[in-house]
């Protein structure tokens, strides 16, 4: 049984004061017991953030890292530097960092084994444009970022990896993904990871969506076979939206 994992992305946003609050009030949410929450703030916060959810089972995690141990890589930050303020997770290839910043595979690929090596749990984004879409090449574009960003990457530490779905055109869009397209490209990724690796695996990574996850999609969505939690943008944001996603992505007792 994969647990669900919900986990906001804050991007570029909030100051030092709104992100501790946030991270304070979610400190408190009950469904934390049966949910592993995630916030991911500016690196710049992370150490204010951590203290605030410290004692918690709110988990911290950064939006990115730098492959190299230590050096002259002027901006970067490190591994070891992301664990030293109390982070356990860290989202590699988002779209942005694809799209905008311009991240290839092989980069991605880089950080992932550097993010593994450290202990830390990589969230490994894919998701295709809607060009991409409306050509009828997603999975043949989340297959060659699976392949490229996972490449050498054995069945041990791939099971210690959480993959996000995370369709390009759904991003900031309001545009959700139906849940049964989201569910779709999901089992093909399970597929994937059943084919590379073998079965077992494939079953016990958590494939999370995201793409404008908001409380009034998310329990659609994570009602879905393959949907294992949400990567969470703009509803994260807030306190009220993000517990609402928490509480509707709770695994319901069998009635
Ligand atoms: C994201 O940033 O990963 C994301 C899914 O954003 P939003 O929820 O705002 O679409």
């Amino acid at each position: 049984m994969r647990r669900p994992l919900i986990a906001g992305n804050w991007k570029m946003n909030l100051n030092r004061s709104d992100a501790v609050a946030l991270a304070t009030s979610l400190a408190g949410v009950k469904a934390t017991d049966d949910v592993d929450v995630l916030v991911c703030p500016s690196n710049v916060y992370l150490d204010a953030v951590s203290s605030a959810v410290s004692g918690s089972k709110v988990a911290v995690g950064a939006q990115d890292v730098y492959f190299e141990p230590n050096g002259a890589f002027t901006g970067e930050t490190s591994t070891d530097m992301l664990s030293d303020v109390g982070c356990s997770y860290v989202i590699l290839g988002h779209s942005e960092r694809r799209n905008v910043i311009g991240e290839p595979d092989e980069l991605i690929n880089k950080k992932i084994k550097a993010v593994l090596a450290a202990g830390l749990t990589p969230v490994l984004c894919v998701g295709e444009l809607l060009e991409e879409r409306e050509a009828g090449r997603t999975m043949e574009v989340v297959t060659s970022q699976f392949e490229g960003s996972l490449a050498s990457i054995g069945e041990a530490d791939v099971r210690k990896t959480v993959i996000a779905y995370e369709p390009v055109w759904a991003i900031g869009t309001g545009k959700t993904a139906s849940p049964e397209q989201a569910q779709e490209v999901h089992a093909d990724l399970r597929k994937l990871l059943a084919e590379r690796y073998n079965q077992d695996t494939a079953d016990s990574v958590r494939i999370l969506y995201g793409g404008s996850v908001k409380p009034d999609n998310a329990a659609m969505l994570m009602s879905q076979p393959d949907i294992d939690g949400a990567l969470v943008g703009g509803a994260s944001l807030k306190p009220d939206s993000f517990a609402a996603i928490i509480d509707a992505s709770a695994p319901k007792p069998a009635t």
